[in-house]
């Protein structure tokens, strides 16, 4: 089952005018948020970004920003509560919980 979110809370925000398509956002993007239109990047689906930053933070031409950590901040809370495991659904080598 994929990974969802609150719908529309995200700060997520793509600055096509900056976009080169380089396309190294599509690569780190471990929620598959972006797709490749007309040669640049595009949010396909915003609410499958669970604000990790890896994004923004590997874009090269600033043509992202995300306020990080908000989204992994909520699955440990989430865990805290129902006291299981912090379940962010990116769990990678360099996954944040
Ligand atoms: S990493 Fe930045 S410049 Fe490259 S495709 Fe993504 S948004 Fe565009
Ligand atoms: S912040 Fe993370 S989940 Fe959201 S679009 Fe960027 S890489 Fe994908």
């Amino acid at each position: 089952m994929a990974m969802r979110y609150l719908k529309n809370v995200t700060t997520l925000q793509l600055d096509s005018d900056k976009c080169t398509g380089c396309g190294v956002c599509l690569t780190v993007c471990p929620h598959e948020v972006f797709k490749m239109q007309a040669k640049k990047a595009v949010i396909q689906d915003k609410n499958k970004c669970m604000e990790c930053g890896a994004c923004a933070k590997n874009c090269a031409f600033d043509a992202l920003t995300v306020r990080a950590g908000v989204g992994c901040a909520t699955a440990v809370l989430v865990g805290l509560v129902k006291r299981t495991e912090p379940q962010c659904g990116c769990q990678t080598e360099s996954s944040c919980c």
